[in-house]
């Protein structure tokens, strides 16, 4: 196996708000290869973007703030530096495709000097080295007629133009490893397959790592090695991606899969999982996802289960594997 680029260990993020604690992210732990493309899967508010831009030290501090837990990142803890390491880690190293390009983008600056920005703080590059090497990203992500659109506005792009506008700014100062926050979700389902397709080509193609997040477990089984499932804060599931939808082993991955349409089974009806995320103010005690699980037990609803290795390299914390 290629070597690890990535570890998160026992990483808790805990937010302090106006109306109480919240843990958003807790002892979460595991590792991405180089070369490797991770899933963080999950429903909204499961702690997965939270996890990811953890690594690239994006959540507001305060209300957020790390109390446990390393991010070694090639040998090194981001969490141990300086502002001015983590501006060269960004972008140079680690860049992140975000879910709304519009929120991510500038509105007021032409696309092309948003790029050229980027690459003239972080290469090193004259004004005319810029401009000619984004006018070779926006070709390289498909956009048609490259050097007129490098003036355009992020108005004057289509949703799925725009997400590929962003993968030309997160590849621009060609970093190692790409996280991508939920890419396709704003856009509709002819244009998600053409964007994940051109990512997972982009991955190959410059050999890089890939955190992809998202709620759609159908996304994941196209796009990665390896998956890790989040429910509630907490990872309750991490094993190869082929393994996971063979023989899932948390009540809640299980549930995902039902409730997706699947071609490799017979099943007539989707069964989707009851009731809600709990409210991560007052989340239950024991394990979290015990007031939705159909196999409860006595000792779910008082002790937390624990990750343990279960088949090789597939880990499920649910005490039905105890
Ligand atoms: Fe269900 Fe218990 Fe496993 Fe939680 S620990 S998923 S409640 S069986």
């Amino acid at each position: 196996m290629a070597e690890p680029v990535l570890q998160l260990e026992d990483l808790t993020v805990r937010f302090q708000l106006k109306r109480g604690q919240l843990t958003a992210v807790d002892g979460a732990s595991f590792t991405v290869h180089r070369g490797e493309t991770f899933g963080l899967v999950g429903e909204s508010g499961s702690g997965k973007s939270v996890t990811a831009r953890s690594v690239m030290r994006l959540n507001p501090s305060p209300p957020s703030e790390v109390v446990r837990g390393r991010i070694m990142f090639e040998g090194e803890n981001i969490l141990d530096k300086s502002d001015s390491g983590m501006r060269e880690l960004r972008g140079k190293h680690v860049a992140m495709v975000f879910q709304e390009p519009m929120s991510a983008l500038n509105p007021v600056y032409t696309v092309g000097a948003q790029i050229s920005d980027a690459l003239r703080t972080n290469m090193g590059m004259t004004k005319k080295e810029a401009q000619e090497r984004v006018i070779e990203l926006l070709a390289l992500v498909g956009i048609p007629s490259p050097a007129s659109r490098f003036k355009n506005y992020v108005h004057e792009f289509s949703g799925g133009m725009r997400q590929r506008v962003m993968l030309a700014m997160a590849l621009s100062c060609d970093p190692t490893f790409l996280i991508a926050d939920e890419p396709t979700t704003a856009l509709d389902v002819t244009i998600q397959a053409t964007i994940l397709e051109l990512i997972r080509s982009m991955i190959e193609r410059f050999n890089m790592s890939l955190i992809f997040i998202t709620h759609n477990l159908g996304v994941v089984a196209h796009t990665c090695d390896t998956i890790g499932v989040m429910y509630a804060s907490h990872i309750v599931e991490l094993g190869s991606t082929d393994e996971i939808f063979a023989n899932p082993l948390h009540p809640y991955t299980q549930g995902l899969l039902n409730s997706i349409p699947r071609l490799d089974t017979q099943q007539k009806f989707l069964t989707p999982i009851k009731g809600l995320v709990c409210n991560m103010l007052e989340p239950p005690n024991g394990c979290k996802f015990h007031p939705r699980c159909e196999q409860a037990m006595d000792i779910c609803t008082q002790e937390i289960p624990q990750m343990k290795e279960v088949a090789p390299g597939h880990f499920a914390a649910c005490h039905l594997h105890n």
